[in-house]
């Protein structure tokens, strides 16, 4: 479901280009969990937004959902996206003029859901925020507000999650809770999980680890049953 072959990615900054991943190749199938781990600063957040298409890499080839991310326009990865892949990254904000129960809702709305409001409570219920429908994203804490956007990216019913850091704000409890549901969305609906982490219990319940380092994949460990 997602294919990566021989990516390169270079950051410029001032006169300066830094490399910051260097030929990195890895599939993952369908129905997988996935996480990528390394330290802070090896490209972690700069692989996964590759993958998801959100950026665009110097060199090599991304095939997502039997896609090639090279060949599609701007709209196009935009199109790919609403209709296969979630997404919860620390920089893709949710909607400050709208409450939370509407930040999931609008979505749904705007892809014909009938039920929409009903499934976003449903949802924000499960993320433990049901006292916080009306809230806007201002009243929110940053633990709440990536809750928000975690309902958001289950309620579409994803083929592919990518999710950057999706426990990272949050207390062991509420983090726990979030673990489960994401591996429960894995396991009832499929949706192939591709989560960057420092969570190590999180990736200990993940089929596959990609290490990297500098920018380079030091390690692949498989688990044959996570
Ligand atoms: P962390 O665990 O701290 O979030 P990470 O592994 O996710 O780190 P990235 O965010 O992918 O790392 O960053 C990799 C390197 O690229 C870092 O050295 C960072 O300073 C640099 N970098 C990231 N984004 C940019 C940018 N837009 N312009 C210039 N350099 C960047």
């Amino acid at each position: 479901i997602l294919d990566v072959r021989n990516l390169q990615k270079s950051y410029s900054s001032g006169s300066k280009q830094l490399q910051v991943l260097h030929d990195i190749t890895f599939s993952i199938n369908e129905n997988e969990t996935f996480a990528i781990v390394g330290p802070s600063g090896s490209g972690k957040t700069t692989l996964l937004g590759l993958c998801a298409g959100l950026d665009y890499a110097d060199d090599g080839a991304i095939e997502l959902c039997g896609v090639s991310l090279n060949d599609l326009s701007e709209d196009e990865r935009a199109i790919l996206r609403n209709q296969k892949v979630g997404f919860v990254f620390q920089n893709f904000q949710l909607l400050p003029t709208l409450t939370a129960i509407e930040n999931v809702s609008v979505p749904l709305e705007l892809q014909g859901a009938k039920n929409a409001a009903e499934i976003a409570k449903n949802w924000l219920e499960k993320v433990g925020l049901i006292d916080r429908l009306e809230h806007y994203p201002s009243q929110l804490s940053g633990g709440e507000q990536q809750r928000v956007a975690l309902a958001r990216a289950f309620s579409n019913a994803p083929e592919v999650l990518f999710a950057d850091e999706p426990t990272g704000n949050l207390d062991e409890e509420t983090g726990q809770k979030i673990v489960d549901l994401l591996l429960n969305l894995n396991k009832e609906n499929g949706t192939t999980l591709v989560i960057v982490t420092h969570d190590l219990d999180l990736a200990k319940k993940t089929q596959n680890i990609l290490k990297l380092k500098g920018g380079r994949i030091i390690d692949h460990v498989i688990k044959a049953n996570a």
